[in-house]
């Protein structure tokens, strides 16, 4: 994995002035483009509700018209309450970055039992709000770990997270490097239908074509001939 790394270079990885509104991104990203989170952040940052304190005291249903351009608002209203009501309970200030010192798989547990935070959210809380050496699992990690044959195809996310912990030395910029390296490579190359042609995997990728874009009939033909004769 250091390939990727050493041709991209640093990425940056996640948008967001304070722990607190990386927080509220990672919740507010749920199954919408950032283009939107975006949005939402601009209009709470505007109306001064980003912090734990501000959020908990809105009505819901003018925080929820507050996050519209997020999509789901509804749902992402309740569960940005619920999170910041968690984050008061377990810091002085409501702030992700005070849960520097907590038992981390305690901790993990007892994000995960807030209405509205799956795996995904928790771990991105935990990594890039808080600065605790979690590795965040998506779809794109999985997709490109079973193209590397590293996972199976459809692997969940626990298996996935274990393999990487596994392999990879506990650290926070690496852990954050390497998932905004993946969520790149699935966006620039390893997409639904890969674009082999350019990806830096290529020399190490046993379902690479190496032809540029392929039809999904062409993809699955060849991963297919590929596996078979290895
Ligand atoms: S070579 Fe192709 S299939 Fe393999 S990781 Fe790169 S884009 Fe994905």
């Amino acid at each position: 994995m250091e390939y990727p790394v050493s041709v991209k270079g640093p990425q940056h990885w996640w948008p967001g002035d304070t722990p607190f509104e990386v927080a509220v991104g990672a919740v507010l990203t749920q199954n919408t483009a950032w283009s939107n989170v975006e949005k939402a952040i601009d209009v709470l940052r505007s109306s001064g509700a980003m912090s734990a304190q501000a959020l908990t005291a809105l009505p819901e249903l003018e925080l929820a018209t507050l996050i519209r351009p997020a999509g789901y608002h509804n749902m992402k209203a309740r569960t940005l309450q619920a999170l910041s009501a968690w984050l008061m309970r377990h810091t002085p200030h409501g702030d992700p970055a005070e849960l520097v010192d907590a038992d981390l798989q305690a901790l993990r547990a007892d994000l995960l039992s807030v209405r509205g935070i799956g795996k995904e959210t928790a771990d991105s809380i935990l990594l890039y709000a808080a600065g605790r050496p979690v590795f965040v699992v998506d779809a794109y990690t999985r997709r490109i770990g079973a193209r590397l044959s590293l996972l199976p195809p459809g692997v969940d996310y626990d298996t996935t997270q274990s393999f990487f912990t596994a392999r990879l030395p506990v650290d926070v910029q690496m852990y954050n490097e390497l998932h905004a390296l993946l969520v790149r490579l699935a966006k620039e190359h390893c997409r639904a239908h890969p674009v082999c042609s350019g990806c830096p995997l290529q020399v190490l990728c046993p379902s690479t074509t190496g032809t540029g874009v392929l039809s999904a009939d062409r993809w699955q033909s060849e991963v297919h001939k590929r596996r078979s004769s290895s």
